[in-house]
C-alpha cells in the first residue's frame, strides 16, 4: 500500500496529521465557472498559510480540486518542495457548476473520463493552463479521484463521471472522494459506488457535515466509507461545539476510524487573502474543542492521522 503525492509515493506511516478535503490553489481558467471568492491564485500567500500549518503540527493536505477546475499541479508540487508538506493532487471532475458549458467533459465518452483519469494518475497531471486544460501534461501524478453530485443528484451527467471514476479506481487503486451538495445524496453516492464493486475503504464522502443529521450520518457509515468533515469554523451552518458533538457522537456510535476532517478551505477562509480563519485553524481552534466535549487524545490521533492513512492508500486487488 502507497500514498501518491505530488513527489511520490509514499509509505502511508509517514503521513502525520492530515486535512483529507482541502484548497490551496484554485485558479480562474478560461473554461471554468468559479466565482471570485474561491480563487486562491497567490503562491505567496497560500505558502504562508502551509507554513504556519506545518508550524502548528500539520503533515499533509489533499488538494481537492479536480481536472480543470482550477487546478494547478506544478505549483502544488513546488509548494511541497518548498515547505516539505505531503501534498496530494486530485484528478476527476467537480460538479457541473464549476466548468462553462462548452467544457470537454460534457460530450466526452465514459471510457474518454477513464483514460483522462488513469493517465492523470499513472503518467502525470494536466498542468494548468488558462485556455486549454489539455496543453501540457505535468510530470505530478495525481493521488486521488474527484466526482461530484450537485443538488439534482444522480444526473445521466453524474453517472457518467462516476462510472468513468469507478473504473479508473479499478485500474488504479487510488481513493474516491465525493463533493456533496448540502450533504445530500451521500448515502446514494456511498451505495453507487459500493454495488459497483469499490470497496468502503477507498471511498471518502464529503461534506456530510453541512446538515448535522446524525441518524443519517450513521446511515452512511453503516456501508464502511468514510466521512469528511470539514464545515468547521462556518459559523452560517452551526458552532464548532455542534460540530464537536458530532464528531464524539459518532465515535460513540462506533465509527471512530472512519471520519476524517478537513477545512474545504476558501478565499474567505485564509488569513492570508484577507479571510477570517487559516489552515492551522483546526489544529489550534477545534482540536481543543474536541477535547472538551470529550473526545480523547487516541480518538483525534485516529481521525487526523492513522485513518488518513488507510483512507488515502491506493489498494490494488
Ligand atoms: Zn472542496
Amino acid at each position: 500500500m502507497f500514498i501518491r503525492t505530488v513527489k511520490g509515493d509514499l509509505d502511508p506511516r509517514s503521513l502525520g496529521f492530515t486535512h483529507c478535503h482541502d484548497h490551496l490553489f484554485v485558479f480562474e481558467g478560461k473554461q471554468t465557472g468559479l466565482p471570485e471568492n474561491l480563487l486562491l491564485n497567490s503562491y505567496d500567500k497560500t505558502k504562508s498559510e502551509v507554513l504556519r500549518f506545518i508550524e502548528k503540527g500539520g503533515s499533509c493536505v489533499l488538494d481537492a480540486q479536480p481536472f480543470g477546475a482550477g487546478r494547478h499541479v506544478s505549483l502544488l508540487q513546488t509548494l511541497s518542495n518548498e515547505t516539505e508538506l505531503h501534498i496530494i493532487a486530485s484528478t476527476g471532475l467537480h460538479k457541473p457548476d464549476f466548468y462553462k458549458s462548452y467544457f470537454w467533459s460534457f460530450d466526452a465518452s465514459p471510457s474518454q473520463l477513464t483514460d483522462l483519469f488513469v493517465s492523470e494518475i499513472e503518467e502525470g497531471a494536466y498542468a494548468y493552463d488558462d485556455y486549454d486544460p489539455f496543453k501540457r501534461r505535468s510530470v505530478v501524478k495525481a493521488g486521488a479521484l474527484k466526482v461530484a453530485t450537485d443538488e439534482k443528484g444522480f444526473t445521466e451527467y453524474s453517472r457518467k463521471v462516476f462510472d468513468a471514476a469507478i473504473m479508473a479506481h479499478k485500474k488504479t487503486g487510488a481513493p474516491i472522494l465525493t463533493h456533496t451538495e448540502l450533504s445530500k445524496w451521500g448515502l446514494e453516492q456511498a451505495e453507487y459506488l459500493m454495488a459497483a464493486g469499490v470497496p468502503g475503504e477507498s471511498v471518502i464522502i464529503c461534506h456530510m457535515d453541512r446538515v448535522l443529521d446524525i441518524s443519517a450520518h450513521i446511515e452512511i457509515a453503516r456501508r464502511g466509507v468514510f466521512l469528511e468533515y470539514d464545515t468547521i469554523g462556518r459559523y452560517n451552518y452551526h458552532s464548532d461545539e455542534d460540530e464537536a458533538v458530532l464528531l464524539k457522537t459518532m465515535i460513540q456510535n462506533g465509527f471512530r476510524d472512519q471520519l476524517l476532517v478537513g477545512m474545504d478551505s476558501t478565499r474567505q477562509r485564509y488569513i492570508s487573502y484577507g479571510g477570517a480563519i487559516g489552515l492551522d485553524f483546526i489544529l489550534c481552534h477545534f482540536i481543543p474543542k474536541l477535547v472538551q466535549a470529550g473526545t480523547t487524545l487516541q480518538d483525534i490521533e485516529a481521525i487526523t492521522v492513522k485513518n488518513p492513512q488507510r483512507a488515502l492508500s491506493f489498494k490494488k486487488r
